[in-house]
């Protein structure tokens, strides 16, 4: 855990989130300013900077952060419809978070537009 994370802090349970769903190595919440009906974020407990930062090794939590960011889709209604899900890496990515996340977006026709380009 680093204390400085937002993200870490969430997991911890020293910031309220409105988490969705969670297993032993991955969390999902509400994002607090959603950019569509369904807006969730997936992140891994540990802390991981970004996908840049991860390794082979990380491939069995990224296949559960998957899963998981799957599993969020369908609990919130948004995967008959479809849905994207996104991660920005980085700076010139428009990374704002340093805790890897997966944007799970849906409940409406997205457009070409990426997540921050209205912020
Ligand atoms: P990114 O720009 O990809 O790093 O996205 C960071 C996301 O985290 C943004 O969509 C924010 O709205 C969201 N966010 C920031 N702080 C919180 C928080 N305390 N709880 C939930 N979502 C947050
Ligand atoms: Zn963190």
């Amino acid at each position: 855990m680093v204390s400085s994370c937002i993200f870490c802090r969430i997991v911890a349970r020293e910031i309220p989130a409105k988490i969705v769903l969670e297993t032993e190595l991955a969390m999902a919440f509400e994002d607090i300013h959603p950019q569509a009906p369904v807006h969730c974020l997936v992140i891994p407990k540990s802390h991981i900077e970004s996908l840049r930062d991860a390794t082979s090794s990380d491939a069995p939590l990224l296949g559960e952060i998957l899963d998981l960011a799957r599993r969020v889709a369908e609990a919130k209604g948004a995967s008959a419809g479809g849905y994207r899900i996104l991660s920005n890496i980085g700076t010139d990515g428009g990374q704002e978070v340093p805790h890897l996340h997966f944007h799970v977006l849906g409940g409406r026709r997205l457009g070409a537009k990426l997540v921050r380009d209205d912020r």
